[in-house]
């Protein structure tokens, strides 16, 4: 079976200023170097739907969806809608919010159903930061957090764990599954750093592991190793999501750990593992994070060719 590409041109059409690192070329960069090293041709393409409000209020307050919503410049307004100081909305962003969802939803379906072995989400905004009632961290609805409800939901899954290697605490999804038995979150953030959460809240289903500033792939090797494996090994998830950021890359200047595109590929082999001993295999992988372009692209390929492989 292969892997699914999930992506939507109105993707693009988010932005949140000119000089935004959250920018529309960082889709352009992932696409471009799948193309370039020949990965694309491997991987069936979809286009995303638009997530339903039933889909989002399982994971989002109605009162805050409806917010998002009169948020929103309207469809005439060349103008920009701030809702906290790094997270803005244009006349676009709203639906590429709905498909970025979306993508995740379609992605576990593909999956569960058996079309396709795994998927990549080549979406933006990105998601783990927006909790239940609050948009932030260039992130409007929990993507993630939406398509692991919706696998719940729809497929009756009891266990599924959530995988989280970007840079930063997915401060949004622990926020919405902490109390909820089915969900496992195993993650590796810098800390101290944005938005300086995930080391209160640590539990047997709340497996964040923060790394000091300047920790590279060995040090991250260990905390998966030492971990995150012995959290899946005691949970079994019937199915794995990851939230894919890759500004740990030690090119991207928005922090300080310094993984390379191997680590990426070593986790991804990893987790892959994992997803056969426990998960007939199923995985949807999500883009957060990573803004120095050329490492984006190329660490979204590593992650790819081995999803693919
Ligand atoms: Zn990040």
């Amino acid at each position: 079976m292969r892997t699914a590409f999930i992506s939507h041109p109105d993707c693009l059409l988010h932005e949140m200023s000119s000089y935004h690192p959250e920018s529309p070329a960082r889709l352009e960069a992932i696409e471009g170097a799948l193309i370039a090293c020949g990965l694309m041709d491997k991987l069936v393409r979809h286009s995303a739907p638009l997530a339903t409000f039933e889909q989002l209020k399982r994971v989002h307050a109605p009162e805050y969806i409806a917010s998002l919503a009169a948020s929103a410049p309207d469809a005439s307004s060349t103008g920009i809608a701030y809702l906290d100081p790094d997270t803005a909305m244009n006349r676009h962003s709203l639906k590429a919010a709905h498909r970025a969802a979306g993508a995740v939803v379609l992605a576990a379906d593909l999956v569960i159903g058996k079309e396709v072995q795994n998927a990549f989400c080549s979406i933006r905004p990105p998601g783990h930061h927006a909790e239940r009632g609050r948009a932030m961290g260039f992130c409007l609805f929990n993507n993630i957090a939406v398509g692991v409800a919706h696998a719940m939901s729809a497929y009756a899954l009891e266990r599924v764990a959530v995988i989280d290697f970007d840079v930063h605490h997915g401060n949004g999804t622990e926020d919405i599954f902490r109390d909820d038995p089915r969900v496992m979150m195993v993650s590796t953030f810098q800390h101290p750093f944005y938005p300086y959460s995930g080391v209160a809240g640590r539990s047997e289903r709340m497996v964040n592991i923060p790394l000091p500033a300047g920790s590279g792939g060995e040090i991250f090797r260990q905390a998966v190793s030492q971990f995150w494996l012995p959290a899946l090994e005691r949970f079994k998830p019937q199915m794995m999501f990851v939230s894919a950021g890759f500004d740990a890359h030690k090119d991207d200047e928005l922090a300080s750990l310094n993984l390379v595109e191997e680590d990426y590929a070593w986790v991804t082999e990893r987790i892959k593992e994992a997803a056969h001993k426990y998960a007939t295999g199923r995985i949807v992988s999500v883009l957060e994070g990573g803004y120095a372009l050329p490492a984006l692209g190329r660490s979204v390929a590593a992650h790819v060719s081995v999803l693919s492989d």
